[in-house]
């Protein structure tokens, strides 16, 4: 059931002990989001825990709160009130979904959220979960301190390139500005989250040789095979890298996860890359997306190739992929 932001505030209210959490891989939209509403229910007396299935990446670790963001114990039932998901669907969340015994409130940006959850407060015309976060506690007359702001800012920093993105808009830059007048530093989070080791770097050099353009130049990609990967220790800002050549329309990260199995990052600068994503069981915004897909590498390639070559040019006007200005 979709529910108005009212509502939304008034589930939180009602719940003693809340469980927190968000997407597999998490980026700092989904850890921001997590951290700032903990901070806050805890601030309203409320027992929180976020728990995410996965590693936080070491960047985020400046944050107040991050040190405390658990992955569930194997064969461990937590119960709580209620178990709040955001910036995801309930399919991304791993192994807290059989975990956690709980009512289940859904918060999230992604117009490709596939709407299971009980309670759901779905807007894809925010850029970010945070900006959501933004908006509830802006409703709920919260005090902003520096922790929730330090995590919000993050939030809106990092889903819109740093405020570069087309989904940056002027809520976008509002909160932001809330969260500094709050105590937000955005250069000690952007300096946090651009540090990297040397052999990472380095590492990006090697991934950088296995670029190539297809579709005339409209379309290029990293496919990074197991061989590849092995020598790479992260693929952190190479999409990037790529959005910037000349005369491309989509772009693709494609690494070797485990045997059958890629982790896909898609980039365009229009045409909608959800729609490819959702043809692997991903999803994302039509200007950002990712999916997996569970083939053979070299399969999975040339699939995924051929799903980037459909939206590029459209043949059947039936399968088309729309094309649409707008980033979510
Ligand atoms: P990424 O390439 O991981 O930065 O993801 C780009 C966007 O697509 C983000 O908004 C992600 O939350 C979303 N996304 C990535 N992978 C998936 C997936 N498997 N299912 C749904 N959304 C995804
Ligand atoms: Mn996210
Ligand atoms: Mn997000």
């Amino acid at each position: 059931m979709r529910l108005p932001l009212e509502e939304t505030l008034v589930v939180l209210g009602e719940g003693r002990k809340i469980i927190i959490t968000a997407h597999v891989n998490p980026d700092g939209d989904a850890i921001g989001s997590c951290l700032a509403l903990s901070r806050y229910l805890e601030n309203q007396g409320k027992e929180t825990v976020v728990l995410i299935d996965d590693e936080v990446p070491k960047g985020f670790m400046l944050l107040p709160g991050a040190d405390k963001i658990a992955a569930p114990e194997e064969g461990r039932s937590y119960e709580a009130d209620l178990l709040v998901v955001l910036d995801s669907s309930l399919d991304r969340i791993g192994k807290v979904a059989e975990a956690v015994k709980a009512q289940v409130l859904n918060i999230d940006h992604h117009h490709t959220n596939d709407g299971q959850a009980e309670r759901l407060y779905l807007d894809g015309e925010r850029a970010a979960t945070a900006e959501i976060i933004y908006q509830l506690l802006e409703m709920a007359g919260a005090a902003f301190d520096k922790e929730m702001a330090m995590a919000l800012y993050t939030g809106l920093a990092t889903d819109t390139g740093f405020f570069r993105f087309s989904n940056t808009n002027p809520l976008t830059m509002r909160a932001a500005a809330r969260m500094l007048e709050a105590g937000a530093e955005p250069h000690v989070i952007s300096e946090s989250l651009e540090q990297r080791p040397y052999s990472h770097v380095k590492g990006l050099a090697d991934a950088l040789q296995h670029i190539e353009v297809w579709h005339g130049g409209r379309a290029a990609g990293a496919f990074l095979s197991y061989e590849v990967m092995e020598g790479i220790e992260s693929t952190e800002g190479l999409i990037d890298m790529l959005r910037v050549i000349e005369g491309v329309e989509i772009v693709v990260v494609m690494k070797y996860k485990e045997a059958d199995k890629a982790r896909v990052s898609l980039r365009s600068k229009g045409i909608d890359v959800s729609a490819v994503a959702l043809k692997f069981g991903g999803g994302g915004h039509v200007k950002a997306a990712g999916c997996g897909i569970e083939k053979p590498f070299g399969e999975a390639k040339s699939l995924l190739q051929q799903a980037i070559d459909q939206a590029l040019s459209p043949t059947d006007p039936a399968e088309a992929v729309k094309e649409s200005g707008e980033e979510k």
